[in-house]
This record gives C-alpha cells, structure tokens and sequence, in this order.
C-alpha cells in the first residue's frame, strides 16, 4: 500500500497538492483550520454567485493557474478583460494603464517619465534576479527613477504593500514584479483574467474530485499551529507517513489583510483598479469589481474593494469591523466626492492575519532550510515562493512541485 499523506491546509495549494497525490494512489487526508476551503482565495456569494473575499484576477503569464483551469474544464468562463487602472494622488484620479498614459501623467515631468519607462524596460530585460537580492528595492528605484518618480508611484506601492517594513524590502521582490508582468501585455495593452462566476469553482472541482479518488478533507481542524514539527511523533500526525504543510512559517514576518466588499446601485468610477499613493488613506487600493465582471452576476449591483495589508498588532484586528466601515467610507468620500454611503446596500469586513510576508534582503537564506522536500514533513507555505509576488498561479506551482518530490 502507498504512503498515507496529510495535507495541512484548504487553500489552493494544499488542495492542488492533495489531489495530485490521489491521483498518484497515495492516501490522503487534508485538514483545513477555517469552517471552510479557499484560504486567501476563500470566496462567499452575493446575488447567488461567488465573489473573493478579497480582489482576485490573474495575468496571462500565469501558465500553472491557466493550466489548471483547462485541465478542470473551465477554460470556457476564463474572460479575460482589458484592464482599466487609474491612480489616484493628491485629490486626482489619474488613468495609468500603458505608454500614453503615463505620458500623460501630470505629476511626473519629461525627465521623470523617460526615467520611469528605462528602468521598466531594464527590469523586463534583465533576467538575472540574484544580483538584486542583496539590494534594498526604495534605495535602488530612488536612485534609477529619480526622487520624484519614486516618491510619487514606488514609495505608495511599497508603503501600501509592507507598511513600516516597507524599506527592508529587497529589490529582488520588485524585479519579479515588474520582470514577470512584462509578457502579459498584448500591443501595450494589459489584460487581467477572471474566472466568470468567482474562483472558488476551482476550489469547488478540486474538492469534488479530491473527495471522488477517495480523499478525505476534515474542516475545522488546526493541526498544529506554525511549524508544527514540535509534536510530529505524537497524537494523530504519527498515524502520516509524510506531511506536506502550507501552514505559516516560523521563521517568516508575516503582514494581515483587511477588505472591506461593499454593493451600490452607484457607478463611482471608469476604472478596474486604482491605486490610491496618499500615505494619509486607510486603504491602498480601491477596485470596482464590476468593472472587469459583469454587475448583472451580482443582482444589477456594482461590486467595490477597499483592502490593505496591516502589521498583525494593528487595531483593527483587535476591534470589530465598525472601525473599518467607518475610517475606509470616510476616506472615499475624500477619493470619490459623489460616493453617497446612503446609497450603499450591503457591506462586508473581512481580515486574513498571514496574508504577505516580508520579502527582506537575504530572504533566500531565511526560506532555505524550508525547501529540501526530505524528512517527515514537506513545507509548501506562499511565503516560500520567491522571488516572484506570491499568487495563486505560484501556490499552484507549489502544489504540484511538492506532489513531484513523491514516486509515481
Ligand atoms: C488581499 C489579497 C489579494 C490578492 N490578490 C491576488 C490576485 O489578484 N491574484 C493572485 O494570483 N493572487 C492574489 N492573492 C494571493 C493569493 O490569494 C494567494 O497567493 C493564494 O491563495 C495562496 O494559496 P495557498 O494555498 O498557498 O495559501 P492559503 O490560501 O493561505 O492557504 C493556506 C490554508 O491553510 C490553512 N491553515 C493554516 N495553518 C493551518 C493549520 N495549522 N491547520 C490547518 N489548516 C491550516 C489556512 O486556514 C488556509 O486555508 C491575494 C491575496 C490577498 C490577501
């Protein structure tokens, strides 16, 4: 008989990971902490169709999601949409989706946006990441793009994403994200991908097909929390030949999310996403949904973010979401003079405490000692995708690399 291999964790990594192995005729059980699967990509329903907790699309350089997709028979509801994206800095929203727009960018002057566009075009070239990884990203934009440049479009995404640890990140992390965003572009255009009718129908057919090759999911079930390895011989894990987890890392500093999802029968605005570069805002993007998915999925209502990553001791993981709705409404109103809140018709707070890890410099030597694949127990946490922004094309990734560390 095969080995007997728990998978810790319901996000789409364990759950890829998981169904490979079944197919492979091992035994599986995949236990999940949450009442539910999903993880970050854990969607709920508005109008009776699924809607992400928090903001999802995907590019077309993401080939493993892609992949995935087909091989589940849903290639048909993969649209893939123009994408719409604005920023918005000192009281202006600005389009800011391609060449013309940037060179039409009123806070940045010629010298800048030369500047901005060589830098970008030197980071989609280069394909040696490692000489970066020693770097510190706000040092190494400030000096290439110029102060102003920086301040007004680097410092916001950094900020926004890593909040005060934002000068510890290492530059390798912004060369994947400009690096491997570059081929996702079709004659200067970026198409963004959704899945019509919410991604959690990917979680859904991996449940459906995991549970069909005779998988078990137990939800509801925190095996042990962080490393786990403290208690590897006791208690139930004795009874698993291997472990594969997607369990938080110790060795790791993590950042929380906080989205606030709320439906208007209001157009606020043209665009898909905006970034909002204004330190003084609770939040770091603004997305109107209904601008990449059609309104009349969500009962003719238009679909709106709010969301930002958080330090863990911030207080609005302490109290409740009252907090939330009403520092996040207040600051659109700032944004989005013609956002009424009267007219909003329902609204929803969630928060995800591992959400980002802090991608530092010398990251590579912190995630090491998590990646050999020997041993009892296999780590494949997002935290260890690297040097590329985690995402659920690279927890697919993970997924199927792990499954690859077992014999046929
Ligand atoms: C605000 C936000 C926006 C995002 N937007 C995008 C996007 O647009 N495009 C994109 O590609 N990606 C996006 N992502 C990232 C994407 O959601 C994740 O990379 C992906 O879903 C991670 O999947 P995973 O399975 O690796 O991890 P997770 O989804 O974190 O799954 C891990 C699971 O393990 C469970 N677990 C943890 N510890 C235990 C334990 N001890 N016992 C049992 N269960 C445990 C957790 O509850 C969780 O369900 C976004 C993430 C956030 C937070």
């Amino acid at each position: 008989m095969k080995a007997k291999i728990l998978v810790v964790g319901g996000g789409i990594g364990g759950l890829v990971a998981a169904y490979r192995l079944l197919q492979k005729k091992y035994a599986v059980t995949l236990v999940e902490k949450n009442s539910e699967l999903g993880g970050l990509l854990g969607a709920f329903k508005i109008g009776g169709t699924y809607l992400e907790k928090s903001y999802h699309h995907i590019f077309k350089t993401d080939k493993y999601i892609i992949e995935l997709i087909k091989e589940l028979g849903l290639e048909k509801k993969l649209k893939w949409h123009e994408a719409k994206t604005a920023i918005y800095y000192k009281k202006k929203i600005y389009p800011f989706a391609g060449a013309i727009d940037l060179l039409k960018f009123e806070p940045l002057n010629l010298i800048d946006k030369l500047r901005l566009g060589f830098v970008k075009i030197y980071l989609e070239k280069e394909n040696n990441w490692k000489k970066f990884e020693n770097v510190l990203a706000y040092e190494w934009m400030k000096k290439w793009c110029g102060n102003n440049a920086y301040k007004v479009i680097w410092e916001p995404l950094l900020r926004g994403k890593f909040g005060k640890e934002y000068k510890k990140v290492s530059m390798a992390w912004m060369w994947a994200r400009i690096h491997t965003r570059a081929n996702s572009s079709e004659k200067g255009k970026e198409y963004l991908g959704y899945l019509d009718g919410g991604f959690q129908q990917i979680i859904d057919e991996l449940k459906r097909r995991i549970l069909k090759l005779g998988g078990k999911i137990e939800l509801n079930t925190n095996l042990p929390p962080r490393e786990l390895g403290t208690s590897l011989e006791e208690g139930r894990l004795k009874d698993f030949n291997r472990i594969i987890s997607s369990a938080p890392l110790e060795k790791v500093d993590y950042l929380g999310a906080v989205t606030m999802v709320f439906t208007s029968k209001q157009n606020l605005s043209r665009y898909y996403w905006h970034n909002i570069n204004d330190d003084k805002s609770p939040f770091l993007a603004l997305i109107q949904h209904t601008n990449l998915e059609d309104k009349k999925k969500y009962g003719n209502k238009h679909v709106y973010y709010l969301g930002t990553y958080l330090p863990h001791n911030h207080r609005y993981f302490k109290f409740g979401d009252k907090i939330v709705e009403k520092e996040f409404f207040s600051y659109l109103k700032k944004i989005l003079p013609n956002f009424n809140e009267e007219k909003v018709l329902k609204k929803w707070v969630f928060k995800f405490k591992y959400a980002q890890h802090v991608v530092d410099v010398g990251y590579r030597r912190r995630i090491e000692k998590y990646r050999h694949g020997k041993g009892k127990i296999i780590y494949m946490n997002f935290a260890q995708i690297y040097p590329e922004d985690r995402g659920i094309n690279y927890a697919v990734r993970e997924g199927e690399r792990v499954s690859k560390l077992f014999e046929n």
